[in-house]
């Protein structure tokens, strides 16, 4: 995919597309990314894990999760949009 064209596919799923699910596949290696791009969704355990906050709010909180899924490391973080 040419850049342009994947750039405009990003932005039509930024625009259009809202996160509806977000969830972390197993191998979290604790790096703490998350929590801190995004305390309203993504909490760290007493191991530093992480999980998803109780009624986190996707839709409010959608760069922070686009970006967090980013900037894990391992990419465990995984989000399903509609
Ligand atoms: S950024 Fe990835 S590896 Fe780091 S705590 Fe979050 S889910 Fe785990």
């Amino acid at each position: 995919m040419n850049n342009s064209l994947f750039s405009g596919v990003m932005w039509f799923k930024a625009k259009y597309m809202a996160i509806k699910r977000v969830w972390i596949e197993h191998g979290c290696i604790a790096a703490g990314y998350c929590n801190e791009i995004c305390p309203e969704v993504f909490g760290l355990d007493d191991f530093g894990e992480a999980f998803i906050e109780e009624d986190a709010d996707f839709a409010a909180n959608e760069k922070g999760i686009r970006e967090a899924a980013l900037t894990c490391p391992v990419k465990v973080i995984k989000f399903g949009e509609e």
